[in-house]
């Protein structure tokens, strides 16, 4: 039986190179992006090339009604995905007292609201499937230590961690394992040029990671035989936290 995972905000990033990884090591791919779509199609045409399945879903996973739209219909389509991968993200860092309702509310409807909003059309027809499944949250070291300028990224970080820890005790009896990665500090677009030296003055390890570190960690999780892997978080941060 054909294997899909679904990898939201596969178009840049640590999502691209979790896609990436996992069309690699064998698994069909539902790619989702917001936007980009050039980048998006580049990247189906890779994975169609390494010979596994491939189809691209476009929504905003801020967007409750269009995540649902978009995931029911892929279900009827297509069936129920064996993994789900939750990366699509955002930052929009300031200091508390100057943080705007826009950074506060984009930041946790994105990230938060967005494990429910992708999540909760998807597990119970996972569920019906009747198969082992896998689910991993892309959550950072901030959910686990808080980061000064950071307190709404921080948030929502740390209620993906809680969130995942959760779903994982009521998915564990059905074979559906639920755990996290918690990345660093990894050369995307995300981290700010401005920040870089300074940061890596914290990292133990004195490099950024690469998005292909944290795909690595993924790609673990999604193995068959990491079924007894669940409600955990994996950092992968140089030494960080
Ligand atoms: P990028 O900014 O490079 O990519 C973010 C991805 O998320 C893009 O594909 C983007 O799509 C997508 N995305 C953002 N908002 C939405 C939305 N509302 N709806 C749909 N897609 C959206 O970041 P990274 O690759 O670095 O980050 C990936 C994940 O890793 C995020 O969850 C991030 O918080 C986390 N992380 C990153 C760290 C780092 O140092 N880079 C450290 C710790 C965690 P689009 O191109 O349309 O904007």
């Amino acid at each position: 039986m054909s294997q899909t995972i679904l990898v939201t905000g596969a178009n840049r990033g640590i999502g691209h190179a979790i896609a990436l990884r996992l069309a690699r090591d064998g698994f069909d791919l539902a790619l989702h992006c917001r936007q980009r779509r050039d980048d998006i199609e580049q990247l189906a045409q890779q994975i169609a090339r390494l010979g596994r399945q491939v189809r691209v879903l476009q929504f905003d996973v801020a967007d409750r009604a269009a995540c649902r739209a978009a995931l029911e219909a892929d279900v009827a389509a297509h069936g129920a995905c064996y993994g789900v991968v939750c990366n699509a993200g955002i930052a929009a860092d300031a200091a508390f007292p100057a943080m705007t309702d826009a950074e506060w509310d984009g930041v946790l409807r994105t990230n938060l609201d967005g494990f429910y909003n992708v999540l909760h059309p998807l597990v119970m027809p996972m569920v019906q499937r009747r198969q082992p499944g896998r689910i991993v949250t892309v959550a950072s070291v901030s959910g686990l230590i808080g980061n000064r300028g950071q307190v709404n990224y921080s948030a929502a970080k740390a209620g993906i961690i809680g969130a995942t820890k959760a779903l994982a005790l009521e998915l564990a009896k059905r074979r559906i394992t639920v755990n996290c990665v918690a990345p660093g500090l990894i050369d995307t677009e995300m981290l700010p040029q401005e920040v870089r030296d300074e940061a890596l003055k914290q990292v133990p390890a004195r490099r950024l990671g690469t998005p292909d570190e944290v795909a690595a960690a993924v790609a673990f999780l999604m193995r068959e035989d990491a079924g007894y892997i669940t409600r955990q978080v994996i950092s992968v941060n140089g030494g960080l936290a």
